[in-house]
């Protein structure tokens, strides 16, 4: 790139749909926005600037309307990617709708001398919730700089420092509204980072920022999954996303469709699959048991209420319905290792009330045992859907 001894500003002026909303990235970021930026970045307040057209491309931008809302600045032989917020923060999700692809505008172009910065515009509404905050640390962690948040603010986005920093902080933001998560990150059983992630409409931008943070956290004999969750004929993450994780090349993206769910459904009665893991995250929140409230997730698993082997052998119902109620988080609870054992072997079982029922004949011991290692003896009230309590009422009559 040509060496620039004045600060220069190359900035995309339309937007996705602008020609039918009538704004032009330009009115966002004025002249006056880029003085305030040039300054933050350089110390200078002399600089140029162009707004150019879709067919404009170089070296940092392609020919396309403005992407990631992006404007690209280069002083001497460094160039600034600056991604800026919009302007109402609104639902969960708006705000984030550009960095994503930000980043992935960034991360692609191979010339060493860059940097990646963000700034609030004006922004209406609240910026600063929970979940905001989280995705600014997910933001900080994979190299964003913000330029413009007070000194309060970057005290609370600090990055992550360990991909169990993340986990531990994706659970306490998980919230009471668990369906309304587009990820949900735990360990299986051998240790291994299991993100579950939704990737169509909005939540494709959590899922992707949450990959790039874990992906750059990453430490050497980690392994880390992405299971996308697809729905119907909606997608996996977008190529950009797909392609940048793949060249950060620690995670294993596992697509998982119906035709995967079938084939685990044919495999295997207890079922490892993760659309029913997803739904029981959904409906359960975080993995802990729920009669002694481990919450060691390499030790937690989904326990069926109506097996999927009783479910396999029911007579007259067809393949989707035995899928639906295999898959269905209502159809399950978390367990510890100990306890599902002792579930499916018949140990343990509940009433229509949810309350623990012991079987009879046990030695003495063995119910001193599991008496000391249970802490719970009736499941939370709110397990206790109508369908929860059919699937116990098929379980019963197997
Ligand atoms: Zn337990």
């Amino acid at each position: 790139m040509r060496y620039r001894n004045k600060p220069h500003f190359v900035i995309k002026k339309n937007l996705q749909k602008s020609k039918n909303t009538g704004v032009y990235f330009s009115d966002v970021v004025t002249p006056e926005i880029l003085k305030d930026v040039c300054g933050l970045i350089t110390g200078q307040t002399d600089f140029t600037y162009q707004y150019v057209d879709n067919d404009y491309h170089d070296t940092f931008l392609e020919t396309s309307y403005n992407k990631g809302r992006m404007a690209i600045m280069q002083y001497k032989d460094v160039v600034s990617y600056i991604s800026f917020s919009e302007q109402e923060i609104n639902g969960r999700n708006s705000s984030v709708q550009s960095v994503p692809t930000a980043f992935n505008m960034y991360y692609n172009n191979p010339y060493p001398k860059k940097d990646l910065y963000y700034y609030f515009l004006n922004v209406e509404g609240n910026a600063e919730t929970e979940y905001q905050i989280l995705i600014y640390r997910l933001m900080n962690t994979i190299g964003f700089q913000f330029l413009n948040a007070s000194s309060e603010l970057l005290r609370r986005i600090n990055a992550f420092s360990s991909v169990e920093d993340i986990i531990f902080n994706r659970r306490i933001n998980a919230g009471r509204n668990r369906s309304n998560n587009s990820t949900f990150i735990t360990k299986g059983d051998s240790g291994e980072i299991e993100i579950y992630g939704k990737t169509y409409g909005a939540n494709k931008y959590e899922t992707s920022l949450m990959c790039y943070a874990l992906a750059q956290l990453w430490q050497p004999g980690q392994i880390i999954k992405l299971f996308e969750v697809l729905e119907g004929d909606l997608k996996e993450l977008p190529a950009s996303s797909l392609n940048v994780i793949n060249q950060m090349g620690v995670i294993d993206v596992i697509p998982t469709d119906m035709t995967l769910e079938k084939m685990i459904y044919d495999k295997e009665n207890s079922l490892r699959s993760p659309r029913y893991v997803l739904n029981l995250f959904n409906k359960l929140g975080n993995k802990h048991c729920a009669l002694c409230n481990c919450e060691i997730p390499e030790l937690i698993q989904g326990a069926h209420i109506w097996p999927v082997s009783a479910i396999k052998k029911a007579p007259a119902l067809s393949l989707d319905q035995r899928l639906e109620y295999a898959l269905d988080g209502e159809n399950g609870i978390w367990l510890c290792e100990n306890h599902h054992k002792m579930f499916d072997e018949g140990m343990i079982s509940f009433d229509c009330n949810g309350h623990l029922l012991l079987r009879n004949g046990l030695e003495h011991r063995h119910l001193k045992f599991i008496d000391e290692i249970t802490k719970y003896d009736v499941l939370p009230g709110e397990f206790l859907t109508d369908k929860f309590l059919w699937y116990l009422s098929q379980r019963m009559a197997v």
